[in-house]
């Protein structure tokens, strides 16, 4: 029996030519590849700027080190989230303050942040959880009203919308992923979008040793050029052969999305009558690219959210968890918190089904019908 996996990227040909052209021309380090990537992604996401990156993680450190965040701060993160959202404030030196979210989207609330922040708050990590879009004018109008910045993890939102617009389009800071459980991947990879151009200026800099001038430009320079070290920076850099792959996979975007959306109203439809269960689907404000399509157990389904995992992996379907809560990591354990309710009852209740580009209807109707047995007790076979 072959496996339905959880996800698989949209790959092909295209792109393994596009990588072996990277590697014949002799430059595979950032360079004119990178260069293009970044202006056709900041293009799509409908902001001024992109400053690509090693990964949505090292995106997300360099918005904060722009913002002048570290050790005194504290920065408003989602508990549930992938770990990174909360590991980036401290490897800036911050401290994270876990807030809790809303049940339907899993996303952050202005009530849910306004009910953490502190007199040493100086920013909030807003999450695109699952690629659902979180609501920034919302989040913005508290922030701004107490002088908090706002950075977005928009890891898995690549072509999500909010407001008729896409996702980051209004966001001064936001950080995305390019990894393969995302839509659009490089293998690894991230992006620093941004709307300033000094402050992009000054990514491009941290993000490359703090150099005065990129070596893509002191290589393509015919007089000797010499660089000097402004301030101490990373190497956070993308490499030219993903920037390649980029390039073919952001052309290939929108349909990727239109495809995730199909398919999550095939499941929408074929789990319909469940009783009690909840299916993850557009908020009233946008529109989400289902990154991941989650759905949450009624506290009387016949089987704990682990079990059915179990149940599903017997019969082929490679489902998964719901989304981590990083305050009940051991690298979390004794880190101070609030009230986390929602965010301990969506990662004990919720797991993500498979989804991707070339999943077939009869797939879909597999998983379905396996959900359907469970829901019955799973004693039919
Ligand atoms: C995947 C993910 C990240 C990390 O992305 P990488 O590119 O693997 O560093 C950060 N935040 C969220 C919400 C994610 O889902």
């Amino acid at each position: 029996m072959t496996t339905i996996p959880v996800m698989k990227p949209w790959l092909g040909e295209e792109e393994a030519a596009a990588a072996a052209e990277a590697v014949r021309s002799g430059w595979v380090a950032q360079g004119p590849r990178v260069a293009r990537f970044e202006q056709a992604f900041a293009a799509h996401a409908g902001t001024g700027h992109g400053v690509a990156t090693s990964s949505c993680t090292t995106a997300l450190q360099l918005g904060l080190l722009l913002l002048g965040i570290g050790p005194g701060d504290d920065v408003v993160v989602p508990s549930l989230s992938f770990i990174a959202t909360a590991n980036v404030v401290r490897h800036v030196g911050a401290t994270p303050v876990f807030a809790d979210v809303d049940p339907q989207t899993a996303n952050l609330t202005a009530k849910t942040v306004e009910a953490v922040v502190t007199p040493a708050t100086r920013a909030v990590i807003a999450v695109h959880q699952a690629g659902m879009p979180a609501d920034t004018d919302e989040l913005r109008t508290l922030c701004t009203g107490r002088g908090l910045a706002v950075l977005e993890d928009a890891a898995c939102a690549a072509g999500s919308t909010y407001r008729d617009a896409p996702v980051g389009a209004a966001a001064e800071l936001a950080a995305w992923s390019f990894h393969p459980r995302k839509l659009l991947t490089t293998g690894e990879g991230g992006m620093l979008t941004l709307t300033d151009p000094d402050l992009a200026d000054r990514a491009r800099r941290l993000r490359e040793h703090g150099m005065n001038i990129s070596a893509a430009t002191r290589h393509t320079t015919r007089q000797p050029v010499l660089e000097s070290y402004l301030e101490t920076g990373w190497n956070m850099r993308m490499t030219d052969i993903q920037a390649a792959i980029g390039l073919i996979q952001l052309a290939k975007l929108d349909t990727m999305v239109t495809r995730r959306r199909e398919l999550a109203a095939g499941y929408r439809q074929r789990l319909a009558d469940l009783p009690g269960l909840y299916a993850v689907t557009d908020p009233p404000h946008g529109q989400t690219n289902y990154q991941s399509f989650w759905i949450r157990l009624p506290d009387d389904f016949p089987m704990s959210r682990n079990e059915l995992l179990a149940f599903l992996a017997e019969r082929g379907i490679s489902a998964r968890r719901g989304i981590m809560a990083t305050h009940l990591e051991p690298a979390y354990r004794g880190h101070p918190h609030g009230d986390l309710t929602v965010t301990e009852a969506l990662t004990a209740q919720t797991l993500i089904l498979p989804l991707f580009h070339t999943m077939t209807e009869a797939e879909q109707d597999h998983v379905a019908a396996a959900l359907r047995e469970a829901a019955q007790g799973g004693a039919t076979r």
